[in-house]
């Protein structure tokens, strides 16, 4: 994946904590001239002890000794200045904002958790997702729009078997830190599976949990790419890192994606490795329970059936009322 983007978006950030200081040190050379001359003092100071390095590097240990001590005190002469002026210590250093990376989105070499968080948004962006949450969300989730007659299979009406459905994933959300639920969604196109997924990844981004909303195709793809490149990027990396390290992961479309051996071993591996690290996936599905244990090995229906909690959606296809 193309990560400019990203990329640019860190290099503003440090672009800005930069001009941002400049603009502090201006304001401050005008009101207190005297810091001014500190720092140029000290600044020639600096050039003194890279020129003595060079001129005459035998004698130069002695003399940058004693002009890092004179540097030193006219930084003390500097501080006793600031202070006196009620300003705070650090104004005239960098603001970053994060710390931990100083905006450069790594520690270490490993990406920093604003680095992750901005993973997260970027791809939503891309997937064309945030404009999609502030749509769906459960403040406009609509429970009108669910018929209200009579399904004799399910002894209930679509709209009070969706509210039930609603009050569900809204304690999903609400004990989504105590709990060990998983979800499995299934039912035809247009019952509400995806505006569902949607309310519930809104509520918990805005909580900021990391979620990864991905179809099953996708998933794979990603997979692949990773397995078989021969040049790893760290933000193929990352993306594969995601899958199983998100708060919650939301794998759409389970069933549209190529189920061969590749697909099935790779889909068993993160259902797997999310339940033993405690970590929550809500699956959405067109295929019924037994459409799925006829496409999936029995290791990933067993995971399913014995760890998510299967809701039905049924009624009549919304998105032609
Ligand atoms: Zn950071």
């Amino acid at each position: 994946m193309d990560n400019r983007e990203l990329k640019l978006i860190f290099q503003k950030r440090r672009d800005k904590a930069q001009r941002d200081l400049e603009s502090r040190r201006h304001e401050i050379y005008e009101g207190i001239p005297k810091i001014k001359e500190i720092d140029k003092h000290i600044n020639k100071l600096g050039l003194g002890i890279a020129m003595a390095a060079i001129k005459h590097p035998d004698t130069a240990k002695l003399e940058m000794k004693a002009i890092e001590e004179e540097i030193k005190m006219l930084k003390r002469e500097r501080a006793i200045s600031l202070t006196e002026h009620n300003i705070p210590h650090d104004y005239l250093s960098l603001h970053f904002q994060c710390d931990k990376c100083e905006d450069t989105g790594f520690v270490d070499g490993k990406p920093c958790s604003c680095y992750k968080q901005e993973m997260i948004k970027y791809s939503y962006k891309h997937s064309n997702i945030t404009d999609v949450l502030d749509r769906e969300n459960f403040s406009s989730f609509d429970l009108n729009v669910f018929s209200d007659e009579y399904n004799d299979k399910y002894k209930t009406t679509p709209r009070q078997h969706m509210k039930e459905v609603l009050s569900l994933a809204e304690s999903f959300v609400h004990n989504f830190d105590n709990s060990r639920n998983n979800l499995l969604f299934y039912g035809q196109t247009g019952l509400g599976k995806t505006f569902l997924c949607n309310c519930i990844a809104k509520a918990l981004l805005d909580k900021n949990h990391t979620v990864l909303y991905q179809t099953a195709f996708r998933i794979i793809d990603t997979i692949s790419h990773y397995r078989f490149s021969n040049k790893k990027t760290p933000e193929m990396r990352f993306q594969y890192d995601m899958l199983i390290s998100c708060d919650l992961l939301i794998i759409d479309d389970l069933g549209t994606e190529m189920i061969n051996s590749f697909s099935t071993t790779e889909l068993f591996n993160i259902i797997n490795t999310r339940l033993l690290e405690d970590k929550k996936t809500i699956i959405s599905t067109n295929f019924t329970p037994m459409q799925l244990s006829e496409n999936y090995s029995e290791r990933i229906t067993s995971r399913l059936f014995g760890n998510y909690e299967f809701i039905a959606f049924y009624g009549k296809d919304l998105r032609w009322e």
